[in-house]
């Protein structure tokens, strides 16, 4: 087993310091290469702790693949607390694969995308989160890009971590949210790559989800062949689309619903008071789902999301709600 650190060079800050990405590599013997990457969004960081512990399990012995580990893809962001990437107020999951003479966001995303293909990955996990304002209940999302045996390798990638609900993001509804194409794990998709999306927790670390995510991506370590033991049979995710509800009213937003709850067509979500202390709108849902996002933090505009439900599809593996 061999391990390098290694530090990608992006570019420079006005005093001339440079922009680094630290970057971890693990190679085992021949087997196949894994990568991981957090903090895209610079408040959503719970992957670093995820990654930390799997970077230390596979010390320990066992590793026949290559890992890799970009812990802390924005570190601007991260610094800043902020979603965006501060000097040029870019979203760096909606560049992907960047661009080499780009802005610095670009630059960010063109680094990591060639350090990554470079090194020949073969499959990918990016972790995500509710950040400061939403808290989501552990689950994949997956792009559809149109190869159906891509799909099932990066839904059978979700089904051995453990998640209950995969997430799919089908062709027809990248057309209409363009944002969504140009995330890392759909630019890998799109190069062949089984990818998913890990998306839990809220800002900080939630130990409550870390050491079940860790088990269960140690678990699909060894069912792709990157780690040795045995694989545990995991049930089917539940496949199902990504129903964003939004605030159509400011104020205050009074949760009437927990994560994981199912909420019938026109269930009530929860409230919004305004500062006269008056309720100004009853969020209703738009859909038979499941809670797999809220929002924790009360303050609310006009346009904001308040909740993401994941509703049942037909199509692979469904299994309904
Ligand atoms: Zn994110």
């Amino acid at each position: 087993m061999r391990v390098e650190k290694e530090t990608l060079k992006v570019g420079e800050i006005c005093d001339g310091a440079e922009l680094k990405l630290k970057v971890v590599k693990v190679s085992g013997d021949g087997g196949p290469v894994v990568a991981f990457t957090s903090s895209i969004h610079g408040i959503e960081v719970n992957g670093f702790e995820v990654m930390r512990r799997l970077y230390q399990a596979v010390l320990d012995g066992g590793l026949t693949g290559t890992l890799i580990f970009a812990p802390m893809v924005n570190p601007l962001a991260v610094a800043m607390r902020s979603v965006v990437t501060p000097l040029d107020s870019m979203n760096l999951n909606r560049v992907f694969p960047g661009r080499a003479g780009g802005t610095l966001t670009e630059r960010i995303a063109h680094a990591l995308s060639k350090y990554l293909a470079d090194s020949g990955v073969e499959y990918l996990v990016d972790f995500h989160g509710g950040g400061y304002c939403c808290e989501s209940a552990p689950h994949a999302a997956i792009v559809d890009v149109g190869d159906e045996e891509l799909l099932e390798k990066a839904y059978g990638m979700a089904k051995a971590a453990g998640f209950k609900y995969a997430a799919v993001l089908r062709r027809a509804e990248l057309e209409e949210e363009l944002r969504l194409k140009a995330t890392l794990d759909a630019s890998f998709m799109r190069r062949g790559v089984p990818s998913i999306l890990a998306d839990f927790g809220s800002w900080g670390y939630q130990e409550r989800y870390i050491e079940e995510v860790v088990r269960g991506l140690i678990n699909m370590l060894k069912s792709l062949g990157a780690l040795k033991g045995d694989v545990e049979e995991k049930p089917n995710p539940i496949v199902v689309e990504r129903l964003w509800i939004r605030a159509n009213r400011g104020g205050m937003f009074y949760p009437e619903v927990k994560l994981l709850d199912e909420v019938p067509e026109g269930g009530v979500l929860g409230r919004v008071i305004d500062p006269h202390f008056e309720e100004v709108e009853v969020v209703h849902s738009l859909m038979r789902g499941v809670t797999l996002l809220i929002r924790n933090y009360p303050p609310v505009f006009t346009g904001e999301e308040i909740a993401m439900l994941g509703v049942a599809r037909s199509g692979i593996h469904e299994q309904g709600l």
